[in-house]
């Protein structure tokens, strides 16, 4: 039989994925499903955003474009950056690709290799680890804490770096969690990082325009000291409803870019063209349907919220950015991943177990507050009369 290299036995999933297959295969044999388990905003992308793409495929963009992307785009990116943060970007360095994800993978894969060790948050989006395994690195994990809102703590992340460390990954607003880092731990952060000029740091802010409750996001690309080696994973996936045209980008240090541009031109050639016009129509276009959708987000993140709360067992301190719930369903008598498949199959709510996010996962659920008031509110209930009747 066929066998494939060792690296495919180290290569882990995002569960999200095997959830929202149950849950399609449940709701195709007629059972009523709500579904809190995918992340991705339930609205779709801005219309003007839309005719960008359909007009530039009428226009003839159907070839190749440059690997890093084309110029205006990555040139609209640094003028977002810049009217956002008041940060200069050079439209060279930045690197237009199909997916937030796919800047994950260039990263992990620049650094990992048996021997190396890279930091990444847990709970955490899941495929930091399953790269980092997949080269051959050793994942140490920086532990996202409920009693800090599930911010990481600068000081805790920094004493686990040795001379081994090639790589720190960090994530705020944060998946599974929704946890938003306080400016002043970022700040510490890069204060610390003054002592180990050799470490690389990639900082995952898709979700930089959801943010709550008066809160700012504090970007890594505002500390000039630290851009030789910053890599700012960003992308229109979660702020322009845009999860399925498969576009990200990123902004690279010089000393990689090269690399990664090769990387690209090796893997994927570049983005497809039409969206790549339409990435620049959602940039330089109005923004009040970001506003609209971060409004609508922020209504849901109360209502989830307060309802989790009064749910049997189950305490959920007030996310601050993206859009997920992290509750803490230990006091439910279950445990977490056997939680979320009995809500799945005999509620027909869908979540994610904390552990699919990490060790420190377990005795937590992830629900996806990116659904209508309406579902969330049948989901809640469901999940009292359930929690009611079974702990
Ligand atoms: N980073 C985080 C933290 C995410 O939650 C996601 C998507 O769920 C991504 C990156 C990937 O985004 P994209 O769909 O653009 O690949």
């Amino acid at each position: 039989s066929l066998t494939t290299v060792a690296a495919f036995d180290r290569i882990g999933e995002e569960n999200a994925f095997a959830v929202l297959a149950r849950a399609t295969a449940l709701a195709a044999q007629g059972r009523d499903i709500v579904n809190l388990g995918i992340g991705q905003p339930d609205f779709p992308t801005p219309p003007h955003v839309v005719e960008a793409a359909v007009k530039a495929l009428r226009d003839g963009q159907h070839g190749y474009t440059p690997s890093v992307g084309i110029l205006p785009l990555r040139e609209a990116v640094a003028r977002d950056l810049n009217r956002r943060f008041g940060v200069e970007v050079d439209p060279d360095l930045v690197m237009i690709v199909p997916g937030g994800k796919v800047t994950m993978y260039a990263a992990i894969r620049l650094f990992g290799e048996p021997g190396a060790e890279i930091l990444y948050p847990d709970p955490g989006f899941p495929i930091y680890r399953s790269m980092i395994e997949h080269t051959g690195a050793t994942p140490i994990p920086v532990p996202a804490r409920e009693e800090n809102g599930f911010a990481f703590s600068a000081e805790e992340l920094l004493a686990l770096i040795t001379p081994k460390t090639r790589l720190i990954i960090i994530n705020s607003p944060g998946n599974p969690t929704g946890g938003v880092t306080p400016a002043e731990e970022i700040d510490k952060l890069a204060q610390g990082l003054a002592a180990h000029p050799n470490v690389a740091l990639m900082s995952d802010e898709i979700y930089d325009q959801l943010v709550f409750d008066g809160l700012e996001h504090r970007t890594l690309l505002a500390y000039p000291e630290i851009r030789d080696r910053l890599i700012v994973l960003n992308g229109w996936s979660k702020t322009y409803a845009m999860t399925g045209w498969r576009m990200g980008w990123s902004v690279w240090p010089k000393a990689l870019y090269e690399n990664v541009r090769k990387l690209a031109v090796n893997a994927w050639s570049c983005v497809n063209a039409p969206t790549q016009f339409a990435g620049i129509a959602a940039l330089d276009g109005p923004q009040d349907a970001v506003a609209r959708m971060r409004d609508e987000f922020d209504r849901r993140r109360k209502l989830v919220t307060e309802g989790l709360n009064a749910l049997p067992g189950v305490s959920s301190v007030t996310p601050k950015g993206a859009f997920y719930a992290f509750p803490n369903v230990g006091e439910t008598g279950w445990k977490a991943k056997p939680l979320a498949s009995a809500l799945l199959e005999e509620t027909g709510v869908a979540t994610i177990g904390g552990p699919d996010f990490g060790v420190h996962g377990e005795g937590y659920i992830r629900l996806s507050y990116a659904n209508s008031a309406e579902n969330i509110a049948r989901a809640l209930e469901r999940m009292g009369d359930f929690l009611s009747a079974r702990r």
